[in-house]
């Protein structure tokens, strides 16, 4: 929450006054940055550079396949097995397929509505009315599936645990259109939030009125940690199955931001029912996904331990970035009482809460002295933050010093954006 000051009115006639000339130098500065996506930074694709020279000639898997060739749908088993304790699916329930996800999880969506699902009764398509939840804040491209297919996006408070669980509960119990919810739910974007273990018992617990209801559970920062302490969540798909709900969660995750973006391999996990499921819809679209990249991120990265060791690399790029922004802010915007943002410890994003009724005017404003930042609205539903508060800040991709003009130069928008306010 934003806690105001009160201000006598000559102290904030000085505050804006200084603002306002701490925003022309700024703009006279012809700056030309950029914050807008969570890309990682061209060192951080260094990291990976030997990954593009293998598999260097050799070209079996380990049970001899031959993975220049067609066939292998559920993906290297080798692959699999690397990453199932971080995604917390066993390895004969987790897919290794195509570059993509955000990729698996448009096709999960499209296959629910045109395919019957496991305990549904029949396709979404069907159906008069679909819904889904959207804890918010959010992540944008997960909003954006759903208006694509007319799936209608219901917000709800994100906590620091996690989605309101008393709100989830409520609307996934009373309405049958409501057939999913989207969850981050390590790290997530954007607030960094974590769920807790009550979080997870109570998402694999509920009671819904859909019978084909899913947990859209995008682990996309499962091993992207930023401290010491790596935070662990519960297994939902566990939890699930002894819930008695077993098909009622996918799993997602990707090597994009570990590896290569968008030339790495992304995974689905699921119950067997969920897997087959997938699987059938899959052989329709594709002979196999690329065992040729599987491979040489099975050479790459070798094991559990490799996919650490490799993050920590990650991590020691990242860390300095997240800590500049935290410095910066805390120093610039500490004492004013004007925001609030998050620490997150991983994952990509920081969110910044500033007044309600200042977000769009603060990245209007960064905008014209040359920083560019996520729309401001982008982490809702239909692209609207009801109090227009959220910014959020991708701190991955530009280079420390760049970094620390953008984050300087935003905190001063936020000054002059909230003192304006504070002065109407
Ligand atoms: N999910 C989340 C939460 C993300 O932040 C991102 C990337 N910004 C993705 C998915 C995209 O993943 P992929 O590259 O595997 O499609």
């Amino acid at each position: 929450m934003t806690t105001e000051l009160s201000l006598s009115p000559d102290a904030l006639t000085g505050l804006l006054e200084q603002a306002r000339q701490d925003y022309r130098d700024l703009a006279g500065r012809g700056l030309a940055l950029d914050l807008t996506r969570g890309k990682p930074a061209p060192e951080q694709l260094d990291l990976s550079e030997d990954l593009l020279s293998l598999p260097g000639g050799r070209y079996n898997s380990a049970d001899g396949t031959d993975v220049r060739n067609y066939g292998g749908l559920q993906g290297l088993p080798e692959l699999r097995e690397i990453f199932a304790e971080a995604l917390q699916v066993p390895a004969a329930q987790l897919l290794a397929a195509g570059n993509s996800s955000l990729g698996l999880m448009h096709d999960c969506l499209v296959h629910a509505l045109l395919s019957v699902l496991p305990g549904a009764e029949s396709r979404w398509v069907e159906q008069e009315r679909i819904a889904f939840l959207c804890p918010v804040p959010g992540y944008d491209r997960h909003f954006a599936l759903c208006e694509r297919f007319g799936i209608d996006m219901i917000p709800v408070p994100m906590t620091p645990e996690g989605p309101d669980m008393d709100v989830v509960e409520r609307l996934v119990a009373e309405d049958p259109a409501v057939k999913g919810i989207w969850c981050v739910p390590k790290y997530s974007n954007p607030d960094g939030a974590c769920y807790s273990d009550a979080t997870v018992a109570r998402l694999a617990s509920m009671t819904t009125a859909a019978p084909d209801f899913r947990i859209f559970w995008d682990n996309a920062y499962a091993v992207h940690h930023l401290t010491d302490e790596p935070v662990g969540i519960a297994d939902l798909l566990a939890a699930c199955a002894e819930a008695g709900n077993p098909d009622r969660t996918f799993v997602f995750g990707s090597t994009s931001k570990i590896t290569a973006a968008g030339a790495g391999v992304a995974f689905f996990g699921s119950s067997p029912a969920n897997v087959q499921w997938l699987l059938g819809n899959n052989a329709m679209r594709s002979i196999g996904p690329d065992k040729v990249n599987q491979l040489r991120h099975v050479m790459f990265l070798r094991d559990a331990e490799g996919l650490q060791a490799h993050m920590e690399r990650q991590r020691a790029l990242l860390q300095p970035k997240f800590e500049a922004v935290a410095r910066i802010l805390d120093a610039e915007l500490g004492a004013t009482g004007l925001a609030t943002w998050t620490s997150p410890k991983g994952g990509y994003f920081v969110t910044l809460q500033v007044p309600d009724g200042c977000a769009k005017e603060v990245v209007r404003r960064a905008a014209e002295a040359g920083i560019v930042l996520t729309p401001a609205g982008a982490t809702h539903p239909y692209g609207d933050d009801p109090r227009d508060a959220v910014i959020r800040i991708a701190p991955s991709y530009p280079g420390l010093a760049e970094l620390e003009q953008a984050i300087a130069g935003l905190t001063v928008c936020v000054r002059l954006v909230g003192y304006e306010q504070q002065a109407r």
